[in-house]
This record gives C-alpha cells, structure tokens and sequence, in this order.
C-alpha cells in the first residue's frame, strides 16, 4: 500500500477515479496504547468497528490480545493473530457457530441474555467444563448517540435467576452490558455498573469478571465528549463500590474509539448544485452513518492551492453517487466557499463503522487504499495531560 505524507500529498501526481480510504494506522496504535495504559482491566478489540488488516495489525502491535467478535468470519479472521483471546460476545449464535467457534477455534468465552441461550452454549459444547459465561444485561442507553437497547440483554427480572443458572455450568462467571455506541456522558458507565452491584447483592451470586462493554466515544463535530480520562475516573469510582472488587477482572470492548481516527475517505465532487455537492462515496459506502445516525464528519478541500483553502467557509450538504435519494447526507459540512466540480475532500474520523458498512448498491463501493502518516483532522489523544492511569481497586 503507497504511503503518503498527507492527502495533499497524494493527489500532487494523482485524480484518483475511485474513493481513497485513507489509513492512518499509528491512530489506532495510539489509541490502543491509551487505553491498555489507562483502562484498569483487560482491554478487547469489538473486531466488526474496521476490519482493514492494517488497522488491526497496528491495535495489536500495540499491545492488544483480546477481541470481541460476534460472528464466525470475524472468528476466522482474528483466531490467526498469536496469542489472540476470543470472547464470542454476540448474545444470539448459530448452534453450528457456537461448535465450531468451541471445536475449531479454542473459543471458551460466550456470552447469554437467556435460558434458551445458555442452553445452546451448553449443548453445543457438550457441556464443557472449561467456560467463561458472560450474562448480558439490559442497560439504559440514553447517554448514547447510537442506543443499542432492545434487542439483547436480561431484564431486572430475568437476570438474578440466569446469573445462578450459569454459575453452576460456568469455570467463570460474568456480566457485560452495553451502554450504547458514542456514549457521551461518563456517567452511563457508573449507572450501569450500580445495576451490575444491584444484581449481584439481588442475586446472591458472585462473579468472577465484569465486561463493561464499548461505547466510548470519539470526537466528531456535532459531539465533542469529555476526556476519555473522565470516564476511566467514573468506572473505577463505581467498580469500586463493588462487593467482588478483590475477586474480579474488569474487561471493556472498545471499537469506535480504538479506531474512529484511523481513516479518512478522499472523496471528489462530481457536482455543485447550490450548496449541494454530489461525491462519489456516500450512505452506501463509508459515510452511512451520516445519513441514517445524524452523524457529522470533519471535511477539509485537498489542494496545495492556499488560496482556495483561506477562501471564507459555508455549510454544504452532501449527496453519495447512488441513485437513492437517501444517499444524503445532511451535514453540515464546512468547507471554503469556493470548492467546486473536480475538488476533493478528505473527510475525516469515519474509521469507526465506515468500511465495514459499505457495500456495492449500484455499481458503487469499491475503494482505492493508501497509508497516510500525518495526524487525524480530530483526536481524543492528542492532549499528554488526558493520561490519568486509573487503578483498581483504588482502595484496599
Ligand atoms: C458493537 C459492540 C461493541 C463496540 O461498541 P463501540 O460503540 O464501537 O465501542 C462492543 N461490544 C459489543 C457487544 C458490541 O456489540
């Protein structure tokens, strides 16, 4: 893969005809090394956030051994790395993806919201002695940007008989919960692990891990969250209030913010109707959730032209190349007034949920690839002072 000092950089000599997705490895390097520095427990991959061999290679380089995954291409594809942990975090699986994920891949760690669920675990993997459970609980999501609730997770009334169910099957027990993907607010951290105190006091039963899930966020231009710092200070404040806190390992699963700075898609305008531009990626390519999760990305006009690039700013919307009327994205984005028919964009932070959602919808969706080496258009690690290694338990 070409690497390249910056987007400038790569269209001096080239218009590229397809999209470029632009990686910038050592972002998901540093992030990774943030995290295991900063988070007091074991830190996993959630492997669907970018699956790019580079951007994965770079976590693990890091120092990253652990991954969440949820289906078994994702197992496939992670089970090579040495030393790689599994943990098969999808609360519904195939019978045929549970045996073989057990049989094929050394897969011991499952998670379950119900009976049923927990059953097929068993059965599949005729009743092995050597599981690690994790109980996924339902959680609030309102402190989130992308709420995940309603699908997965045990209710209140439903969890303290689960948790004694898995306890007797399970080598080791434990609980997980998701607060919603760009989770903003440190607090759905602290209000998710009291309910995670609750349970156990409700239930009588002891765990032996708690997995508190992704959510942490990244820097977007509509969503400018507090230092990730603050969060790691808001869960080791509420885990340590926990009853098991001498006897239990605290795991998290970030993916966004492990990965969201780590590419840029380079996208040309194909046309200019007003403040309309018409790009040649869109809702069906990288950009999905600026169409359908009011997400907006940071952009920027590539050209070595200064005078362009000083020219004064408006707000654009973007339309993708398909034929969809959907394939809008409603921004907005800012960017010199002048920019017109034959520019390109790098539009940035879309490392997170952008390649892996992308798909062929009319032809579309097929990517040029390069490495970039220069620093992502927004960061959360880009501050020294955001280095508050938090410890756990904090008292003894
Ligand atoms: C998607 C997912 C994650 C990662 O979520 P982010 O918001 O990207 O951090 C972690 N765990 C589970 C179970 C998930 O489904």
């Amino acid at each position: 893969m070409d690497v390249f000092s910056s987007a400038t950089d790569l269209l001096r000599d080239r218009r590229p005809e397809r999209p470029v997705l632009a990686l910038r490895p050592h972002a998901a390097s540093r992030a990774a090394a943030w995290f295991l520095a900063n988070f007091p427990g074991r830190v996993l991959y959630a492997a669907k956030a970018n699956d790019a061999r580079q951007v994965t290679d770079a976590l693990v380089e890091a120092g990253v051994t652990a991954f969440d995954v949820a289906s078994l291409v994702e197992i496939e594809r992670v089970a090579g790395i040495e030393g790689a942990e599994l943990y098969f975090m999808n609360p519904v699986k195939s019978r045929g993806a549970i045996a073989r994920a057990y049989r094929e891949f050394g897969v011991r760690r499952f998670a379950f919201d119900t009976a049923d669920e927990l059953d097929k675990v068993l059965e599949e993997t005729d009743g092995a002695g050597d599981l690690t459970l994790f109980l996924r609980i339902a959680c609030p999501n309102t402190h989130s940007l992308i709420p995940l609730e309603g699908k997965f997770g045990a209710s209140q009334e439903d969890a303290p008989a689960l948790l004694l169910k898995a306890r007797q099957r399970a080598k080791r027990l434990g609980i997980t919960f998701h607060v919603g993907s760009q989770a903003v607010v440190p607090a759905a951290f602290g209000e998710a692990l009291r309910q995670v105190g609750q349970l156990i006091v409700s239930s009588g039963v002891l765990v032996d891990a708690i997995d508190i899930g992704g959510g942490f966020p990244a820097r977007y231009p509509h969503s400018d969250p507090p230092a990730l710092s603050s969060f790691m200070e808001e869960i080791v404040r509420a885990a340590d209030e926990l009853a098991v806190k001498h006897s239990c390992e605290l795991l998290c699963e970030p993916g966004r913010a492990l990965v969201a700075e780590a590419e840029s898609v380079i996208v040309r305008v194909d046309a200019r109707r007003g403040n309309a531009l018409y790009i040649n990626d869109g809702a069906f390519g990288t950009l999905f959730d600026a169409a359908y999760s009011g997400f907006r990305f940071p952009a920027r006009l590539v050209t070595p032209d200064r005078q362009k690039t000083a020219s004064p700013e408006a707000e654009f919307v973007l339309y993708g190349p398909t034929c969809d009327s959907s394939d809008y994205l409603p921004g907005p984005f800012v960017l010199p007034a002048c920019v017109d028919e034959g520019d390109y964009l790098e539009i940035g932070q879309v490392g997170a949920y952008g390649r892996v959602l992308a798909n062929r919808f009319n032809g579309f969706g097929e990517f040029d690839e390069v490495l970039l080496t220069d620093e992502p258009m927004l960061s959360m690690f880009d501050s020294s002072e955001d280095d508050a290694q938090a410890v756990w338990p904090a008292r003894a």
